[in-house]
């Protein structure tokens, strides 16, 4: 449960708190899309229009994970999954009621256009990629369920340690489901990610990735740190190459919010180092460069380019 001394630090920070663990934090693309400008990489690469889409929590600053690189303060946990207590139905009306709130105040703002504000009262996606790891919500399946009912597509995206969960959401399928592959090895991994407990090992993540085979459409997201996890390619490339899934990832990440404190500006690879070390996968594994977004330092891999990449705005 949220304190109210955390809730309020929390706010101040741009979350609205949605019941008892959940947030969602008007994300930066959302505003320069209203206004014709920037668009985030998931429109770029998927055709999620950045100005409807809810960023969002169910597991607000819980996670299983301490990763360096988590943009959350790593120092609130989890315990045993009793404090997610609310119901899905509740969670995406609030989410959706505080999206909303927050918009509201662009009515007036002149650099807006008019039809995306409008669009944005009705929101077509919800990415549960905020903080925290969703899988730690017991009825994750029911919310993904609840979200599609309201007529909106779902990202999900876990670090794929709780592999139970991953398996009872084949029968309730995200519109996208995203794994991390935090690291190249087992040792980096234990060393980079820190779990809280034995229970969330790396043999759980490398069978979550062999479950991206029973779902529709997945992706692999490899959040990259020089000194910390951004060598070896050829290890990543073998984790990869036998695994079932149709979109890779590579990104940067970034020292904003907590993660300032874990790692230094400098460690965050350019655009071009990413490229570079996508190349070197896909050079090993024969895949290609589909996209990319320098101004976010991300890159999408595949093995062959779809037109069906582009999600149309109608659910599953
Ligand atoms: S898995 Fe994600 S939310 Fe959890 S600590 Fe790592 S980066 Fe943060």
């Amino acid at each position: 449960m949220i304190t109210d001394e955390r809730k309020k630090f929390l706010e101040k920070q741009g979350y609205r708190i949605v019941g008892n663990h959940s947030a969602i934090k008007t994300c930066h693309y959302c505003s320069t899309a209203m206004k014709g400008n920037d668009v985030c990489y998931k429109n770029t690469f998927y055709n999620i229009a950045s100005w409807r889409c809810i960023q969002a929590t169910v597991t607000l600053d819980l996670c299983n994970l301490r990763c360096r690189w988590c943009w959350r303060d790593i120092n609130y946990g989890t315990t045993n999954g009793t404090m997610f207590t609310d119901k899905p139905q509740d969670i995406v009306e609030g989410l959706i009621s505080e999206h909303k709130n927050v918009l509201m105040g662009f009515y007036g703002n002149k650099n807006i256009i008019k039809e995306r504000l409008q669009e944005t009262m009705e929101p077509k996606h919800i990415a549960l990629s905020l903080t925290g790891d969703a899988c730690l919500y017991s009825k994750l399946p029911e919310l993904v369920d609840e979200i599609h009912r309201n007529n909106m597509t779902s990202f999900v995206v876990t670090n794929g340690t709780i592999t139970p969960m991953v398996k009872k959401l084949i029968n309730h399928q995200p519109t996208q489901l995203y794994i991390t592959l935090p690291a190249p090895n087992k040792e980096t991994y234990l060393k980079m990610c820190n779990p809280i407990s034995s229970n969330y090992g790396w043999e759980n993540i490398l069978e979550s990735l062999y479950l991206l085979k029973s779902f529709k459409r997945t992706a692999i997201r490899l959040t990259l740190v020089k000194n910390m996890n951004m060598f070896n390619p050829e290890e990543y490339a073998l984790h990869l190459a036998d695994k079932e899934f149709n979109f890779l990832e590579l990104k940067s990440a970034m020292p904003i919010g907590d993660a300032k404190y874990r790692m230094e500006y400098s460690e965050m690879p350019t655009h071009e180092e990413i490229k570079k070390f996508a190349e070197k996968i896909c050079s090993i594994n024969q895949w290609k460069i589909i996209d990319e977004k320098p101004e976010s330092k991300v890159v999408l891999v595949m093995k062959e380019d779809r037109e069906d990449r582009f999600l149309k705005f109608d659910i599953n």
